[in-house]
């Protein structure tokens, strides 16, 4: 159980280094806007929540997050949505994060909404502009670019994984998780 390994003001950094394309687009929508919809806040609430946020630090992290809204309508619309998501309201649940199949099959995000796969949800346009702005090499996004055209989603993720971790030179299996790019990202950065 990773549950504290995280806190509220290391989350910056950490999505920055080992957060998957997913999780970092969300990341990077709710700082440049101030806010998530909430297809958005669960799918990334539940990422952090497996990366080790507590739910207290939870609390803190998407109250700084909402800068522009008063605390009482924080109070009023969104603590309950993140307690509850740790099982602390309502059927009293502990809910799982996200796999890549959940997301990139179920519920594809409409304009304005920031959740999903970049790899399955982003046009080709957006997504090569994204990837460029990450300091790929224009080889490098060709291959992806391939991979998603032939609607390899994962198989595109993985190839952003090995291109982004190019330190590791042992074989990774397939992408199938976005807690998983993370996790690993972690371990080959503390090697
Ligand atoms: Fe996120 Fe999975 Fe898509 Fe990678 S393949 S960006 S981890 S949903």
């Amino acid at each position: 159980d990773a549950t504290g390994s995280i806190t509220a003001k290391d989350v910056d950094s950490f999505i920055h280094h080992h957060a998957p394309l997913c999780m970092r687009n969300l990341h990077d929508s709710l700082r440049a806007d101030k806010h998530l919809k909430h297809g958005g806040r669960l799918q990334y609430g539940l990422f952090l929540k497996g990366i080790g946020l507590s739910v207290e630090e939870a609390l803190i992290f998407w109250r700084q997050a909402f800068s522009n809204m008063s605390d009482d309508k924080f109070q009023k619309e969104y603590a309950y949505n993140i307690r509850y998501n740790y099982g602390l309201e309502g059927r009293r649940v502990s809910y799982n994060p996200y796999s890549c199949t959940k997301i990139i099959t179920s519920n594809p995000p409409s304009s304005g909404e920031n959740h999903g796969c970049p790899f399955r949800h982003f046009s080709h346009n957006n997504l090569e502009a994204r990837l460029r702005k990450d300091n790929i090499s224009g080889s490098h996004v060709d291959e992806i670019l391939a991979l998603v055209r032939n609607k390899h989603y994962q198989l595109a993720c993985t190839k952003h994984f090995e291109i982004t971790h190019p330190q590791n030179k042992e074989k990774i299996d397939n992408i199938e998780h976005p807690n998983t790019y993370y996790e690993l990202s972690k371990q080959i950065a503390e090697k």
